[in-house]
């Protein structure tokens, strides 16, 4: 607040439930309304009927302790939740509540492919903003099309909000070859290069970059205070890290975690992908110990999948859980 960042991103579901709580005692309870930015979303998990679509968003407002959000976005917009959320008029009331001044702006955060975006865009004019996944890895990824969808944000002026532009992490921890083409650079560290790609774009008015502790939010600020797009020395730095990351054939997990919470067998989809990608990266014991020892002591393991599918249909980045599972299964557990 004190540098001027005043922009804080919020969910009903996020951190077990206490983000906005979280928010109301840091934020609310401390500064002035009009001091900062609040955005909120609606998201699938918490409602099923449109009876309950404005009470979930009353609750809400009273756990951020505010009385209106600066945006609200209709949460993880995908051709499946589309149809959900139209069937409760989902839309519709968001853009009633805006008329009554409880919510400024009004918009979505999206998951799928550009053409189910442009579908939802010719549907609602009215949407002012999208936040999109957005980072260099996933600029011209076939599943994520950040590219596409991008340029359909632009095709319509919707201004573009970004998430995920350090890929839940993954362009912060490198694979020892990666980390040496920007360590190679001017000493920006590797979240400065993720960030600056992002924050380069025209039409790009945010970028949420996700921080998890005090350091991560120093760096952030040293580099955006005075922010400078990536020279051309540097695009190509992160063009050659996009090389080294894609002939690993890494599993492009964010780590969000929407799969797990329906998964029957409890396993614990995102971190046996993250063992996965450990081994193909290091190539040692240490990612067969978290395995064994950490990630299917209380949890299911990858064999124990029964291909119900469910977590799937949850999953942003459009990832075959199944099929990635018994390539788990078949490194892990073999004999
Ligand atoms: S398909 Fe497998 S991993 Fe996915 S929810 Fe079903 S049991 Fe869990
Ligand atoms: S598998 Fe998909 S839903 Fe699950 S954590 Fe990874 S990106 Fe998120």
């Amino acid at each position: 607040m004190e540098k001027g960042f005043n922009y804080f991103d919020t969910a009903h579901g996020y951190l077990g439930g206490k983000s906005e709580t979280a928010l109301r005692e840091c934020l609310v309870k401390r500064y002035p309304r009009e001091r900062y930015i609040l955005t909120n979303k609606l998201t699938n998990f918490f409602f099923n009927k449109s009876e309950e679509v404005r009470p979930l968003f009353e609750s809400q407002l009273a756990a951020c302790g505010v009385d209106y959000f600066d945006y609200y976005l209709m949460h993880a917009q995908s051709e499946e939740n589309f149809t959900k959320f139209k069937r409760c008029h989902a839309y519709e009331t968001a853009l009633e509540l805006k008329a009554e001044g409880k919510i400024r702006h009004f918009g979505i955060s999206f998951h799928d492919k550009a053409d189910v975006l442009e579908r939802i865009l010719q549907e609602y004019p009215q949407i002012e903003v999208v936040l999109l996944q957005f980072n260099y890895l996933d600029y011209n990824d076939a599943a994520v099309q950040s590219k596409t969808c991008y340029d359909v944000c632009r095709k319509y002026s919707k201004p573009v909000i970004v998430m995920e532009p350090c890929k839940g992490g993954s362009l912060v921890n490198l694979p020892e070859d990666a980390d040496a083409v920007l360590k190679a650079l001017d000493g920006g560290s590797n979240a400065s290069y993720a960030i600056r790609y992002a924050a380069g774009f025209d039409g790009i008015t945010m970028v949420l970059s996700g921080m998890s502790d005090l350091d991560q939010m120093k760096d952030n600020l040293s580099f955006m205070e005075d922010f400078m797009s990536l020279s051309e020395k540097e695009q190509a730095a992160v063009a050659q890290v996009c090389d080294i990351l894609r002939s690993k054939n890494m599993v492009p997990c964010t780590a969000c975690r929407y799969c797990t919470d329906g998964c029957p067998e409890n396993i614990s989809i995102p971190d046996l992908f993250a063992c996965l990608n450990a081994k193909k990266t290091f190539h040692n014991w240490n990612a067969d110990y978290y395995y064994n020892n950490v990630y299917t002591v209380n949890n299911g393991k990858a064999s124990e999948c029964i291909k119900c599918g469910k977590c799937e249909k949850a999953c942003p980045q459009h990832l075959e859980i199944r099929r990635l599972l018994e390539e788990v299964a078949e490194e892990f557990e073999k004999k």
